[in-house]
This record gives structure tokens, C-alpha cells and sequence, in this order.
């Protein structure tokens, strides 16, 4: 337990280092989100009473107030594009055929958006406005992950 003085020291090191099992925690309000999700098929939001701002993913504290968030509603599974991008080539700069649509959707006036696809729609049909909802994945298959909403469609 020497004290190390350069911070080259403490990079170097001997032998293996077992990575495959590092998890990081979603806190106590993500694992609120992801349960709900994954058991219930709900979305879950947390609300600030001060302010009036419900967060999607819930967050245990309001970034406007700093008040402590334990009220969580039920958004509902329908909400609206408010902004959208085409991903027609993916982080490795490789073709995506079909495209990403890429879009942040609100759940009202006052709530955080949240970043999700589309699908069943043409990229050249979504505008902004477009009412959506979210299809999910059969519960069997839900794993408590963002990926458990497969994406939002446009409400016909
Ligand atoms: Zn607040």
C-alpha cells in the first residue's frame, strides 16, 4: 500500500484482468423504469411536484429544483415526435439499409423527452407532431432494458 506519486505508475499493470462481468448499476429510479417495463409493459416517469416536470427515464432527483423525485406516473405507451434524424450509416461508418430513425418522443408539455426509433413508417412520412406509440416486445422476451421497447410506430 505504497503511496504512488506519478500517475504513470498506476496505468502499468501485470497480468489479466477479468472485464466480462462488470456491470454498472441504473440506480434506484432506472430499476424502477426497467421493472415496470419489463413486468408490466409500462413506461414510468417520475414527477417533481415543485416544478411540475416529470422525467422519462425517472431520475431520484429534479435537475431544476434538486427536489427528491419518489412520485412516478404512468406515461402511457403514446407520445409524439418532437424531433427526429435519419441514420443512414451506423457508428462504424457502415451502410444502414434500411435507415434508423432516430427520434426524441414526448409524453406531454411538461416531460423529458426520450430517444427511441421509429419503425413501421418511411422516413420521408415522419414529421414532427406525428402521434406514435410503442411497440413491445412480448413480456418472455423482455430483459428490463431500453431495447425492450422495439420502437415507436404511428397510431393509425
Ligand atoms: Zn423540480
Amino acid at each position: 500500500m505504497e503511496k504512488i506519486s506519478k500517475p504513470t505508475e498506476i496505468k502499468h499493470q501485470l497480468g489479466h484482468m477479468e472485464v466480462d462481468h462488470y456491470h454498472y448499476t441504473v440506480g434506484l429510479a432506472g430499476e424502477r423504469f426497467f421493472t415496470a417495463l419489463r413486468e408490466e409493459g409500462k413506461l414510468l416517469g417520475a414527477r417533481c411536484e415543485s416544478c411540475g416536470v416529470t422525467y422519462i427515464p425517472p431520475r431520484i432527483y429534479c435537475e431544476e429544483c434538486f427536489a427528491e423525485l419518489d412520485e412516478y406516473v404512468d406515461l402511457g405507451l403514446e407520445g409524439e415526435v418532437r424531433s427526429f434524424t435519419i441514420a443512414r450509416i451506423d457508428r462504424d461508418g457502415r451502410p444502414l439499409d434500411p435507415p434508423e430513425i432516430r427520434a426524441l418522443i414526448s409524453f406531454g408539455e411538461d416531460t423529458t423527452d426520450l430517444l427511441h426509433l421509429l419503425g413501421e413508417v418511411e422516413p420521408e412520412e415522419v414529421y414532427i407532431g406525428m402521434e406514435v406509440e410503442a411497440v413491445l416486445k412480448p413480456k418472455r422476451e423482455r430483459e428490463g432494458k431500453v431495447t425492450d421497447i422495439r420502437y415507436f410506430r404511428p397510431i393509425k
